[in-house]
């Protein structure tokens, strides 16, 4: 029985989570606007009004609530994590001050799950208790979508591992205390059994960040972008930083994805609710040609189809998370799979609506909208680009069918025809004709 039902306790702190979002943690987005804001651990201004909300955060038992108990999280199921980031999404800001941005929570995940004791101690405490930032390092300048072209490589030197290559888009990196880096280490192996992952302390000699790249929506930062293009120089660590075994680079990055993108996709449903809400004020408010914008046909038919697509885009993700807390280990590959290709289109078209209905006003910076709707293709291309997961889902789909057995597709009518004829020939008579009998 599907149920995403929410018990009232829950529904109590979901309240005050909604609350404490629009009126403490919104005013953020507007005192630090930039992209790399909430991970600038040395802004010691934002730093001193986001301490003290995170402790109401945790006083309400809401901080980094996707952790399992094993990690002091309450170990709440997704469907219950989709309703807190369906809040979370209206804010840049709110995911730092709940303890839930990415990429910290997957390298936490994979820390927890490959890392040390000592490991554990010196990164991954800080990085649950929000007093460090990290950086997940894959992409590489000539190759992102298909990881096995990737050419950054790692050999063991004595008892040391020895990094060496590039990466591109390697986010935070220049505020990042460690770096989760993916290398060649297996060449010859199979595809998918090249790679491993590493620990890397940012302060390692051999790291050099060649720039920080700026996505549109960051062009009017003061200082440079947040997405590093590193080049490791030979860059030595122990042989424990490899965590994971040699060739299981592919498996330790699955095992932060799955969580993090059912996240993501109600985060978006909470923005794109922002936008929504803002596109039906904006039709009730403005008058033009006689009468206000809700009463013109074209402008119903916006606020219709965006809530049919937000709905359905909703229910899509709650489903989805709902498949994870009741069925095993991977039974929502596909479902998370549509989620992420569903989501940059559901985001861009309402907010092109909504920003189209706020006429020159909405294409400004003095509202939200156009700051978001630059942000849309990133969401398309970030996490695994949309045509990559469209393979994906595809795939798993057609494994539940099979080809035709003959040379016409088993929908074919005439043999159809054929075998109803004969299944009712008891009735139909030797001429085999359905035509209506006079009683
Ligand atoms: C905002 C943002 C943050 C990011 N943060 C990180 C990060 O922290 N760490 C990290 O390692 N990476 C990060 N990335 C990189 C991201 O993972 C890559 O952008 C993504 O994997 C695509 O790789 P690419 O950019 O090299 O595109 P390319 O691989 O050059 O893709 C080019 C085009 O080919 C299309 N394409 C790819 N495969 C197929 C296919 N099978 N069929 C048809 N078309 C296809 C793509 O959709 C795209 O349109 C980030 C990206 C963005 C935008």
């Amino acid at each position: 029985m599907l149920d995403f039902s929410i018990e009232p306790e829950y529904q109590a702190k979901l309240d005050w989570a909604a609350r404490f979002v629009r009126e403490e943690v919104e005013p953020l987005d507007l005192l630090f606007p930039h992209g790399g804001d909430p991970y600038d651990t040395g802004n010691a201004k934002a730093r001193a009004i986001i301490k003290p909300l995170q402790e109401q955060v945790r006083a309400q038992g809401l901080w980094a609530c996707h952790l399992g108990p094993e990690l002091g999280g309450p170990g709440y199921g997704q469907v219950k994590l989709a309703y807190l980031n369906e809040i979370l999404g209206r804010s840049y800001w709110a995911p730092t001050v709940f303890g839930t941005a990415a990429p910290d929570t997957g390298n936490a995940e994979i820390l927890a799950m490959f890392g040390t004791d000592e490991q554990k101690a010196r990164y991954l405490q800080p990085l649950l208790d929000g007093d460090i930032v990290s950086t997940f390092s894959m992409t590489e300048p000539h190759a992102g979508a298909d990881p096995k072209e990737f050419r950054c490589r790692a050999w063991q030197d004595g008892d040391e591992w020895v990094i060496d290559g590039e990466k591109w888009f390697s986010s935070n990196a220049r505020y990042a205390s460690f770096l989760i880096v993916m290398a060649v280490t297996e060449p010859d192996a199979p595809a998918h059994s090249r790679m491993s992952m590493f620990v890397v302390p940012a302060e390692t000699p051999g790291i050099e960040i060649k720039r920080n790249v700026g996505t549109m929506d960051e062009r009017d930062s003061e200082d440079e972008g947040i997405h590093g293009y590193i080049r490791y120089h030979q860059v030595r660590v122990p042989l424990d930083a490899m965590l994971g075994g040699p060739g299981e680079g592919f498996t330790v990055a699955q095992a932060r994805l799955g969580g993090g993108r059912v996240h993501h996709a109600m985060r978006t449903v909470g923005k794109c609710t922002r936008a929504f809400d803002m596109m039906c004020e904006r039709a009730l408010s403005r008058r033009t040609q006689g009468t206000v914008l809700a009463e013109k046909q074209a402008v119903q038919q916006f606020i219709a189809d965006s809530w049919i697509e937000l709905q359905q885009y909703r229910l899509l993700v709650l489903n989805t998370a709902w498949v994870i807390d009741t069925q095993p280990h991977g039974a929502a590959r596909t479902q998370i799979a549509m989620c992420k290709v569903a989501m940059a289109k559901v985001l861009h078209d309402i907010i092109q609506r909504a920003l189209h209905l706020h006429g020159s006003l909405g294409t400004t910076n003095e509202l939200p909208l156009a700051h978001w709707w630059m942000g849309v293709p990133s969401l398309a291309l970030a996490d695994g680009p949309t045509e990559v997961h469209r393979t994906t889902i595809a795939k798993q789909v057609l494994r539940n069918h099979s080809a035709a057995e003959g040379l016409f597709p088993s929908e074919h009518i005439p043999p159809k025809l054929e075998a109803a004829r004969k299944r009712y020939a008891h009735i139909l008579g030797d001429d085999g004709l359905a035509g209506r009998v006079n009683a």
